[in-house]
C-alpha cells in the first residue's frame, strides 16, 4: 500500500469555463491557468504522484511548454494512471475536497465521480467527492480562487 497527498489552487477569472474533475460546470468564472486548469484533476495527479514517489504535475508537465497550452487536464491524469500502472499500483481509494464558495458542486457530484474514476479505470465506489465553501473568508471566500485537496492510497497489483 503507499499514500498521496495533493493539494492545489487556481485563480477564478472571467471568461474561462470552469472544468472540475473533467466535467463542465456552467459558472460566470473560471480558473486561470496555462492548461484547463482543473484543480480537482492536478490535486488527484498530486496525490498519485505522490504515492508512487514521481515528481509532482508541474514538473511532469511544466507550464512554461505550449504543448500543454489549454491542454486537457484529463490527459494528465491518464498519463499519471499509466505511469502508476507501470510501477506496479492501482487506486484503492481516493477521497477529494474542493473548496470553493460558488458554484455548488454537489449537483454535479456523481458525474465528477463518474468522470475521474473512468480515467483511473476503477468503480465509482473507489472514489469520493466532497465540497466545502470558505466561510467566506480569504480569496477562495471572496469567490476569487478555488482550491483542491487529494488523498489517494494504493495498492500493489
Ligand atoms: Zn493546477
Amino acid at each position: 500500500m503507499r499514500i498521496g497527498i495533493g493539494y492545489d489552487i487556481h485563480r477564478l477569472v472571467e471568461g474561462r469555463p470552469l472544468i472540475l474533475g473533467g466535467v463542465n460546470i456552467p459558472f460566470a468564472k473560471g480558473p486561470l491557468g496555462h492548461s484547463d486548469g482543473d484543480v480537482l484533476i492536478h490535486a488527484v495527479c498530486d496525490a498519485i504522484l505522490g504515492a508512487i514517489g514521481e515528481e509532482d504535475i508541474g514538473s511532469k508537465f511544466p507550464d512554461t511548454d505550449p504543448e500543454y497550452k489549454d491542454a486537457s487536464s484529463c490527459d494528465f491524469l491518464r498519463c499519471v494512471n499509466q505511469i502508476m500502472g507501470e510501477k506496479g499500483f492501482s487506486v484503492h481509494n481516493l477521497d477529494c475536497i474542493v473548496i470553493a464558495e460558488e458554484p455548488r458542486v454537489g449537483p454535479y457530484r456523481e458525474e465528477i465521480i463518474d468522470s475521474i474514476s473512468s480515467i483511473l479505470g476503477v468503480t465509482p465506489n473507489k472514489v469520493n467527492i466532497k465540497a466545502k465553501t470558505s466561510e467566506k473568508m480569504g480569496d477562495i471566500g471572496e469567490g476569487n480562487a478555488i482550491a483542491a485537496q487529494a488523498v489517494v492510497l494504493l495498492a500493489e497489483k
